[in-house]
């Protein structure tokens, strides 16, 4: 059973029943799903989910999903929280976890958002789903979709690591290629999804992957003895991490798993394609699109995201902040972590690495900070990506 009781307009407040299939609300702004916090805390207590299945349905209850005939799952989720001392060490650090989400059924963290937009289509009638991709969430569309029976239509530029394409294909997704950027592919699906009869998976543009992606913060504190970390670094581009740790350190306050003590929240971004940091930076509430996009972190090559004020919200509330990193940067990181901690990251968590190894230097973080940050995907889905540098090198 699901305490979802109702989806709710950040923007408008306009308000939405849980059994209609939704996108974005009529003001243009993302949707977020609502629960009966209250009732919840009496039902549940956190001491119930140490048996659970290690997996993100075991906090079930805290899901948009009515009914489990519908959850389509590949054991996605509850992914290792790693203490990286020998990385601390060097950076003259006290504490480094890496959570690691290269652990996922598709190695990568797309997999807990499309778990639950796909069974919540799949809860809802879709038979056709679409996503635009920079990279990884095609392939993770793919492989839900092809286990819930639903067709998935993938469209991603067509100089998307190998690896994205190919594994949409394996999974028997259509898969178009598009000359130009993630949002070029978006504008596609906009046009055509009315007439083919898709449903559109774009990040944010629907209120269910957002849910899947907050259980990043739900396991990092019950991995952490429900404590938070002082300091977390991830790597940005749609958001849905950011904003879905966001809303899920307020809901575990709400129901009292948790103290009113937060993360720094630090967003990194390529220096190619850093929207998010230009607007933090000019103290906007909204991001301008990011002309020319470009950097080998497919993942952050988001020109424009549509949930950018809740980003910007999430950043400033939490008296974080936000810095680009160069693709050097990114790619040097890679080999120096695979040697000291044994852990083959993708350049969008190196890029957490760059950024870490900067902010200690301008003394942002202290040593005595406890820091956790993001390995999002793993290095094995970007092998053209890294040997091309290293051939060039
Ligand atoms: C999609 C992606 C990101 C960005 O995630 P958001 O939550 O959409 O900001 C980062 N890293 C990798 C590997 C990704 O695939
Ligand atoms: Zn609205």
């Amino acid at each position: 059973m699901t305490f979802a009781r109702e989806i709710l307009c950040p923007r408008c407040h306009n308000r939405f029943s849980l059994s209609q299939l939704l996108n974005l609300c009529s003001c243009g702004s993302p949707l977020l799903v609502r629960y009966d916090l209250t009732k919840a805390a009496t039902a549940l207590s956190k001491t119930t989910l140490s048996g659970r299945t290690p997996t993100l349905w075991r906090y079930r209850e805290l899901l948009p999903l009515e009914d489990d005939a519908n959850l389509v799952s590949l054991g996605e989720g509850f992914t290792p929280l790693l203490e990286a001392k020998n990385l601390a060490r060097e950076f003259g650090m006290q504490r480094l976890w890496i959570k690691d989400e290269a652990q996922n059924p598709t190695g990568s963290f797309k997999d807990r958002g499309l778990s639950l937009a796909v069974s919540r289509a799949k809860e809802l009638g879709v038979k056709k789903v679409a996503i635009p991709s920079a990279g990884n969430a095609g392939g993770s569309l793919a492989a839900y979709a092809a286990r819930a029976g639903i067709e998935a239509y993938v469209f991603m530029p067509k100089d998307t690591p190998a690896a994205n394409q190919i594994e949409a294909r394996q999974y028997g997704a259509l898969v178009t290629l598009v000359d130009g950027l993630i949002n070029d592919c978006g504008r596609i699906i906009a046009e055509k999804k009315v007439a083919e009869g898709w449903f559109d998976v774009s990040t944010l543009k629907e209120p269910y992957r957002v849910e899947g992606k907050k259980t990043m913060g739900y396991e990092i504190a019950e991995q952490l003895n429900w404590t938070l970390p002082d300091v977390i670094i991830y790597p940005t581009g749609g958001g849905t991490g950011l904003i879905g740790m966001w809303k899920a350190f307020n809901e575990m306050a709400e129901l009292g798993w948790i103290g009113s003590k937060r993360p720094r929240m630090v967003s990194v971004q390529a220096s190619g394609c850093a929207p998010i940091v230009q607007a933090f930076n000019d103290g906007k509430d909204t991001a301008e699109p990011w002309q020319n996009a470009k950097t080998v972190a497919s993942g952050l090559r988001v020109p424009q995201a549509v949930a950018d004020f809740l980003m910007l919200q999430a950043l400033r509330e939490s008296k974080g902040t936000a810095l680009s990193v160069s693709d050097d940067e990114m790619l040097a990181e890679i080999p120096r972590v695979g040697r000291t901690e044994g852990i083959f990251f993708c350049p969008e968590g190196a890029a957490c690495i760059a950024a870490l190894r900067r902010l200690m230097r301008q003394g942002w973080v202290n040593p005595n900070d406890d820091v956790l940050i993001f390995n999002t995907a793993s290095g094995l889905k970007y092998l053209d990506v890294i040997r091309d540098n290293l051939v060039n090198k």
